[in-house]
């Protein structure tokens, strides 16, 4: 028996004993009944009578309704059941004002928006580097106060970059690195950072790199000249002609990285507009990359396929970058003795694509997203003293300057495929005018 029902016992007790003595001293069983259960439902009117009152003057904690019945037991049931909600919602709030608190005092600008891009929450850092203020900007769109196109693109599409650069609509001079991370419910967080100093020193650094190597080249050009005289030199003994050797091609290769610095901080000095560039025409272009092949002895195995009537509106010397970079990389890389095709291409949209293949040992998917970062070897091919990291770097800058984008085909054992295609309003033909014209002393 349940202990509800335990605790009414002694009320039915009674019950049943003032039925047998009413029966007994009147002889109406059936007045006795009535009078009886009469008075027990009168009595259980009463404890909910004053259940009803207890309710209504509130529930305190410290008064729990007891009616020594089954009412009060149920009552303190619901009441503990309250007491633990309240507990833990409790504690509930706390942890979220505790939150609250962490991401207020974030030092990145944090913008919490729902799915129509109305601001419902934002932090303090929010306030200098978008001009959001909490509270009265709360349900404002966040395109009234953050107006960079570049912005309101990112935050439209949906597959957009990970992360964006624009100015602080607070201060122009402050670059602002943003992030959109959409979580539950179609709602958005945004997160702004400062990144001026580091863009000022990537800035300083570039500077410095693009310096030193200028200021390298001239000492260099002396130290080859004197190499290449010496290497006339009959007197000299066999231990001395070594060294010799080797000086020299340490020099050729300072010289390679040198250029590849050079033409690196030239590539990424100035943007260039769609309709900005020099007449390139790809039979220099091809002439030049053939020549620079000179240095390797098994150059004969590239296949060389290009029309002679392409020009593109581009920056020659950086066209030449990417031509140079791939063609050397193949003859680098790809297996002794095994082609490699190079091949200017136009295509039905009107988009001129260049593309190398080779049949070399391919390269790891995992390698695939990092061949292009500046400095990027492959563990395998590090040991290789030729190559300094920064040939593809030079080839995705120089295409992305030009608008061009890169495909990387390539697995283990398959040889590599590196295409690099121009947009349509980069490719001319020899009948058409060229947009605009510019020499490179222009900047
Ligand atoms: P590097 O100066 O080392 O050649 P790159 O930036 O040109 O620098 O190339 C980065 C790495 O990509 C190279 O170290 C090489 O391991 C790999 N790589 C580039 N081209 C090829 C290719 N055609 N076949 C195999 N590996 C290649």
């Amino acid at each position: 028996m349940s202990k509800i029902w335990a605790t009414e016992y002694p009320a039915v007790l009674t019950a049943a004993f003032a039925l047998i003595v009413i029966g007994l001293v009147t002889g109406h069983w059936w007045l006795a009944s009535t009078l009886t259960l009469g008075g027990y439902i009168l009595w259980i009117y009463a404890r909910l009578a004053k259940l009803e009152k207890w309710i209504r003057r509130g529930t305190k904690v410290s008064q729990v309704y007891d009616d020594g019945g089954f009412i009060g037991i149920i009552i303190r049931r619901l009441h503990q059941q309250k007491k633990t909600h309240n507990q833990r919602k409790k504690k509930t709030k706390q942890i979220l004002g505790r939150l609250n608190r962490n991401i207020s005092a974030l030092p990145d600008a944090t913008v919490l928006l729902n799915p129509d891009l109305e601001i419902e929450w934002s932090n303090e850092p929010a306030r200098y580097l978008l001009n959001v203020r909490s509270p009265q900007d709360l349900g404002q769109r966040i395109g009234n106060f953050v107006r960079s196109p570049e912005f309101l693109d990112y935050l439209a599409n949906e597959d957009a970059r990970e992360q964006i650069e624009i100015p602080a609509p607070s201060d122009p001079s402050i670059t602002v690195h943003v992030r959109n991370v959409a979580f539950g419910g179609g709602q958005r967080l945004i997160i702004a950072r400062n990144i001026s100093d580091q863009k000022q020193l990537q800035e300083s650094l570039k500077n410095f790199v693009a310096n030193a190597s200028h200021e390298l080249k001239s000492p260099l050009t002396v130290i080859s000249g004197h190499l290449e005289m010496l290497d006339g030199e009959q007197r000299l003994t066999d231990t001395g002609r070594a060294s010799l050797k080797t000086a020299r091609r340490q020099a050729a290769r300072m010289r390679d990285l040198i250029q590849n610095l050079l033409l690196l901080s030239q590539v990424e000095s100035y943007q260039l507009r769609p309709d900005e560039g020099e007449r390139v025409a790809l039979l220099e272009v091809m002439t030049n990359t053939m020549a620079a092949m000179d240095k390797f002895e098994d150059r004969d195995r590239v296949n060389w396929d290009y029309p002679s009537d392409l020009y593109l509106l581009a920056v020659k010397s950086e066209i030449e970058g990417i031509c140079i970079n791939l063609v050397e990389n193949a003859l680098k890389y790809a297996t002794p003795g095994t082609p490699i095709d190079v091949r200017w291409q136009a295509n039905e949209l009107g988009e001129y694509s260049f593309e190398v293949s080779d049949r070399g040992p391919g390269i790891d998917s995992d390698e695939l997203p990092h061949l292009t970062e500046r400095y990027y070897r492959i563990a395998h091919n590090a040991a290789d003293t030729t190559g300094s990291g920064l040939g593809l770097a030079i080839v995705s800058q120089a295409s992305n300057k030009h608008g061009a984008s890169i495909e990387i085909d390539s697995a283990p054992g398959r040889g590599s495929t590196f295409r690099v295609i121009f947009p349509s309003y980069r490719c001319l033909q020899a009948e058409r005018p060229t947009a605009r014209v510019f020499n490179l002393s222009d900047y």
